[in-house]
């Protein structure tokens, strides 16, 4: 296939099944990313062969070159490193699979310079979703998802205007704590939260999905990505993963998109669009498929899905508060340093503390790093 794409995260989850993707199709790899995995990325830098890779430090960056010393290829370190690789020259494409805000001046970089995006990063549309939508129009850019629910979304809109769209039906797994109170998870540790049930992932994302705060950053994607109305996103529990998500037309017609829980379908056909290839994941079988199960989500013990919807709802700088507390809390959990209910309950002190408009990206990336600080100095060891 002729085309080319550059991959920021690539050595993450995402990162590495979009190079798997790339291998399978031909596709070129013109630059790479990674925050501090040397091996990894050295690894993908021979078998690749990009021509610039940007490193989260000096000191990574070094390494890598030393690892790599025989191969021509460009290294660079920091945050312009990772915005030269996000909109580099010679890519059609950018797959956004850093994980958090940290992808939010790259994205928009990309966004600038009229490329195809491949967005994964979901942190960065709740940070600062109605300033990148407004961007892509302006730069004339094209932004396709990769969350699993919101390629299913967009698969199911294809072809129909929008006054045809009734709602849009999010659906969740309900994660590994599905049916459980609040109270029981008091003790949960870092290891029992990070096994997911059906999907394989980096880890902030996988105690996101645990909190449901997952589904509530995908709430607040889709009404970006989709420009609908939180009244108009109805969230359901599906434990099996076998629908990614649904809509319903205005004539009551229910429009789903199916398959394997393998996150190499939206990647692939974010970079195929709209064209479809064969692929390297599994296909489904109904004679062995059975109990697809429905269910409304259980607000009261996951509260951080409601809290998402709250902030959603409220608009300005709430959501992008949220987001970068909720980071910032995830990180604490995963290191020992917090609880897991804790979680939820920085999350809401934090939302609590911050109001205001988000209608400039300055002020979005301030509100983010108060918010990064506010947690850190009243709940940081
Ligand atoms: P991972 O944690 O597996 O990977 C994150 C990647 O970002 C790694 O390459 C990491 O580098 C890099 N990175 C992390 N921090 C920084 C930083 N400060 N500066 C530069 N690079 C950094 O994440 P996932 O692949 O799971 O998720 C990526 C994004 O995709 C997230 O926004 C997530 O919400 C979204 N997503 C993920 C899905 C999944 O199935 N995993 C599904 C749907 C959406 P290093 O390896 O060196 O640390
Ligand atoms: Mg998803």
């Amino acid at each position: 296939m002729d085309y080319k794409i550059s991959v920021i995260g690539s050595t993450g989850s995402i990162g590495k099944q979009t190079l798997d993707v790339a291998e399978n199709l031909g596709i070129q790899v013109e630059a790479l990313s990674a925050n501090s995995q040397v091996d990894v990325i050295a690894e993908q830098a021979r078998k690749f062969k990009p021509k610039f890779i940007a490193m989260g430090s000096e000191k990574a960056a070094k390494d890598l070159k030393l690892a790599i010393s025989d191969l021509d290829i460009r290294i660079g370190w920091g945050s312009e490193a990772l915005t030269e690789a996000a909109a580099f020259e010679s890519a059609d494409c950018l797959v956004t699979a850093v994980s958090g805000s940290v992808g939010l001046k790259p994205t928009l970089a990309a966004i600038a310079a009229k490329k195809r995006i491949a967005f994964a990063n979901k942190e960065t549309l709740v940070c600062a979703g109605e300033i990148m939508m407004k961007r892509v129009k302006e730069c004339g850019a094209e932004l396709l998802p990769v969350d699993s629910e919101h390629s299913a979304i967009f698969q199911c809109l294809e072809g129909r205007g929008k006054d045809q769209l009734s709602k849009i039906l999010l659906t969740g797994s309900g994660g590994p704590f599905r049916g459980k109170k609040r109270a029981e998870l008091e003790n949960v540790t870092p290891a029992q939260a990070l096994k997911h049930p059906n999907w394989s992932m980096g880890a902030k994302i996988t105690i996101d999905s645990a909190t449901m705060m997952n589904k509530g950053l995908e709430f607040i994607e889709a009404m970006h990505l989709f420009q609908v109305k939180p009244d108009d996103i109805q969230v359901v529990v599906h434990p099996q993963s076998v629908i990614h998500s649904m809509v319903e037309l205005v004539d009551g017609t229910v429009i789903a998109q199916l398959g394997c829980p393998d996150m190499r379908l939206p990647i692939q056909y974010a970079l195929t669009y709209p064209n479809r290839m064969a692929s390297r994941s599994e296909h489904l079988d109904f004679t062995t498929l059975k109990d697809l199960t429905f269910e409304a989500p259980d607000f009261e013990n996951m509260p951080c899905l409601r809290l998402a919807i709250d902030c959603a709802k409220h608009g300005g700088i709430k959501s992008c508060v949220m987001s970068a507390a909720n980071e910032v809390a995830v990180h604490m959990f995963l290191r020992g340093e917090l609880g897991y209910n804790q979680i939820y309950d920085v999350v809401e002190d934090t939302v609590n503390h911050f109001d205001g408009p988000a209608d400039d990206i300055d002020v979005v990336i301030e509100a983010d790093a108060e918010a990064r600080k506010y947690v850190n100095s009243n709940y940081g060891k």
